[in-house]
């Protein structure tokens, strides 16, 4: 910034300063404003002579590099001595911001605590079902059978389904993970599915595309398995005799 342009600003700045309300009662503010503008003018004058021979000064007296790094060193360290109070300040949480948080906090730690129960819960719920359907003779009060057969399947396929325990009863049928898995973790599913639900036979099938090349063949065993082929339920026979009496029932 120019001389002058510091003047000006110096200027303007004390008619604001003289602008207040409070300096706008006295009958002597004209005064005032022209006495304040010369006073700044003169200490502008001043400063920017001082400096000026500061300038001159430095330029007569040989400085070597290590002592301009000293004095930037000194300087940097001094600014920021001062600086960091202020930014340490302004970093610290308000006492609203500092509530927001705690509630915040609270709110994760009930999420948490609720999720956990939730898990458990459904754990337990899968537990019950699972007996359920085990216990279950999936025959109403009159001894009769309580599966319902349900037709609405793209392979056109029916199931069955127990009335009183929600078990459904399956035919042979493929079944895709996604995403598609490594033969690996497809080993590893079928004896995870063994285990848990007694289905065994279940047999996993790779898209050989997607196999390692040698000599100009796939390997079996390194490609990606797209779906697996389950076996029927055990007790599809009553789905294949629920069909059959319908056939009967409407061919009669
Ligand atoms: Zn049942």
């Amino acid at each position: 910034m120019t001389t002058e342009q510091d003047l000006n600003k110096a200027g303007s700045k004390a008619v604001a300063t003289v602008e207040t309300p409070a300096a706008v009662e006295t009958a002597a503010a004209p005064k005032s404003v022209a006495a304040a503008v010369s006073q700044a003018k003169e200490i502008l004058e001043h400063s920017v002579t001082e400096h000026t021979h500061a300038e001159l000064k430095k330029a007569d007296a040989t400085v070597s590099d290590s002592t301009i790094a000293l004095i930037v060193e000194k300087a940097v360290s001094a600014s920021m001595n001062s600086i960091v109070p202020v930014l340490e300040r302004l970093v610290a949480p308000t006492p609203l911001e500092a509530e927001q948080m705690e509630t915040l906090a609270k709110q994760r730690e009930r999420f948490a605590r609720e999720k956990k129960i939730m898990m458990q819960q459904e754990g337990e719920n899968r537990k019950n079902l699972a007996a359920k359907q085990a216990n279950c003779s999936h025959l109403d009060a009159n001894s009769k059978e309580a599966i319902a057969l349900s037709r609405n399947f793209p392979d056109r396929q029916a199931r069955g389904i127990c009335m009183r325990c929600n078990l459904t009863i399956t035919p042979k049928e493929y079944r895709c993970p996604l995403p598609p898995v490594t033969m690996e973790q497809a080993l590893k599913y079928i004896q995870h599915v063994e285990r848990s639900e007694g289905i065994f036979g279940v047999t996993p099938y790779e898209d050989p595309k997607t196999c390692r090349i040698e000599d100009g063949k796939p390997v079996h065993g390194t490609g990606l398995v797209t779906h697996f082929l389950y076996p029927e339920h055990r007790l599809y026979h009553r789905v294949r005799e629920l069909l059959s009496r319908e056939q009967q029932a409407l061919a009669s």
